[in-house]
């Protein structure tokens, strides 16, 4: 069997531990993809003290040279895409098209990089003295310590990697340990891009261990987390008492509405996909659904006709709409959720079992389920399942579509199927979310855009786009006076004063 290793100070490394974990894909729990090590703060330590020196080579290096191996790195993605895209699936379980769209995200992400290291702007502005100039820049900050979950392993740690390394930063990379195969090749393509040895360390284990490590560590100032809401408050209440540069982004609970005026056949096409793809493990899957009276029994009807048609199987055969869960524990979490809607008197309309077909039995399937008459307030309707099952809530109004949607303390996406440009608008202003979808599904994120939640989802940070420069830079304002003599600002010396 292979047995994979960290890369730390430069090299591929045994961990300190000795111990290694398996790591076997979700569809079929015989195929044993490797044996990844299980680091520990020893580890870490080794890590931090190379990073350290990497940040010294890196943070003098040229933002547009700096961008320039960022380039690289998206042309080897690109030219590896179906073959990464296939070790994905291996190890995850989503089919192929979704695990190549996962790997386009860090293609586009990197080429997104690239093209800042020549922006990275900071502001010329007037000085308020005679014969002086003030101006802002952008700094790198030292080593960040970068978190990852397992639902998206390529595009999430391209989110926060090239952003981190583009700005100057060292990178200590964690990815979750259901998807160590995609981080190590990550690493390999920066390392082939050109990118200095000790600008990235990489290493595998248990969160509570080397993840807390990382986190609790006095010499990586910066943190990026993305994982679900429980592990967020332990790693935010660690930076909160170090003081570190944290981003948090954690679970959702997102909704689409669909409202009397809608394109049905549109809607249906987005809630298949919204709550049904990736087994429902997205963070900004749609796990609820919002239906206005005048709809809610014919589209409810045209929902369950094709959610029982979804084929559930291996991610890499042909066919497959759905694949497994990633973990026995994750199938066992959907399933007590099955138990807690029916104990709430909601209706389960299909789904809500394990397949029975021979072919499915050694991997984590789930069938797609769908609960009708599901109470606002009620669990099913509040937590966050990350699983293939959807709550429906009937609405009369668009007035209480909305307030459904906002009653939950998540709020990373919501989607409205309308008609109306009013209720449309409206909608993008009231919806509590950090990212509302018109007339498409809640999950569908550009990463030109920033991407990120309100409420319980994060921290009022965001990833992707132009803000996530700014949480892997620190301000740095520059005043130059060239009048020769002390000019006091702020004092005596106001040249707006009346005379
Ligand atoms: P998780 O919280 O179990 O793990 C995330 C990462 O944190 C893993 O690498 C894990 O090893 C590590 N970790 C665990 N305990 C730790 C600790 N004590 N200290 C430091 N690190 C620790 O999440 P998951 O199951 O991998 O992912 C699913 C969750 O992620 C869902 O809640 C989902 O909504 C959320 N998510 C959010 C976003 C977003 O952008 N908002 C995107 C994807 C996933």
């Amino acid at each position: 069997m292979k047995i994979f290793r960290n890369f730390i100070a430069g090299s591929w490394s045994e961990p300190s531990s000795g111990e290694h974990f398996e790591n076997v894909n979700p569809a079929d729990t015989t195929d044993v993809i490797g044996r990844f090590p299980l680091s520990n703060a020893a580890d870490v330590d080794k890590a931090v003290a190379s990073a350290k020196r990497g940040f010294e080579v890196w943070r003098n290096t040229p933002a547009p040279a700096r961008g320039d191996t960022l380039r690289r790195v998206g042309d080897l993605m690109a030219s590896r895409k179906d073959e990464i895209a296939d070790l994905m699936t291996r190890e995850m379980g989503k089919p192929l098209q979704e695990t190549r769209g996962d790997v386009q995200e860090g293609i586009d992400t990197a080429y997104y990089a690239a093209t800042e290291g020549r922006r990275l702007f900071g502001h010329t502005v007037p000085s308020e003295l005679r014969a002086k100039w003030a101006m802002s820049f952008r700094r790198p900050i030292g080593v960040c310590g970068l978190v990852t979950p397992f639902n998206f392993p390529m595009a999430i740690p391209t989110w926060k990697m090239f952003p981190a390394l583009l700005c100057g930063n060292a990178v200590i990379f964690k990815p979750a340990e259901d998807v160590p195969h995609t981080g190590t090749v990550l690493v390999e393509i920066l390392l082939e891009a050109g990118l200095p040895p000790e600008v990235i360390q990489l290493l595998h284990g248990r969160g509570e261990v080397v993840g807390a490590a990382i986190v609790e560590h006095p010499e990586i100032p910066v943190i990026s987390f993305t994982g679900s809401t429980e592990t967020g408050r332990v790693v935010g209440e660690v930076c909160g008492r170090m003081h570190k540069r944290l981003s948090l982004e954690m679970g959702g609970k997102n909704a689409q509405i669909v409202l009397d005026d809608a394109d049905l056949d549109l809607a249906l096409d987005g809630v298949l996909w919204g709550a049904f793809g990736t087994a429902g493990q997205r963070c900004t899957a749609t796990s609820r659904l919002i239906l206005q009276r005048g709809i809610h029994d014919n589209f409810l009807g045209m929902l369950v006709d094709k959610a029982r048609g979804l084929r559930l199987g291996d991610g890499r055969k042909k066919g497959t709409d759905v694949g497994p869960l990633i973990h026995e524990s994750s199938r066992q979490k959907v399933e007590a959720y099955v138990d807690i809607g029916q104990a709430a008197g909601a209706d389960l309309l299909c789904g809500g079992r394990r397949p029975e077909e021979r072919a499915l039995a050694n991997g984590f399937f789930f069938e797609p389920t769908i609960f009708a008459r599901v109470e606002p307030g009620s669990r099913l309707e509040q937590e966050e399942i990350f699983g293939p099952v959807l709550s429906v809530i009937r609405v009369s109004t668009p007035d209480e579509a909305f307030a459904v949607n906002n009653d939950v303390k998540y709020g990373l996406s919501s989607s409205v199927y309308t008609r109306d440009v009013n209720v449309a608008y409206r909608a993008l202003v009231e919806l509590d979310n950090g990212i509302t979808y018109i007339n498409a599904p809640t999950i569908g994120a550009e990463a030109h855009l920033p991407f990120g939640g309100v409420k319980q989802t994060g921290n009022g940070h965001r990833e992707g786009g132009w803000e996530v420069y700014e949480f892997y830079s620190e301000t740095k304002v520059g005043y130059i006076d060239f009048s020769g003599s002390l000019q006091r600002a702020q004092i005596d010396n106001y040249a707006g004063s009346p005379t």
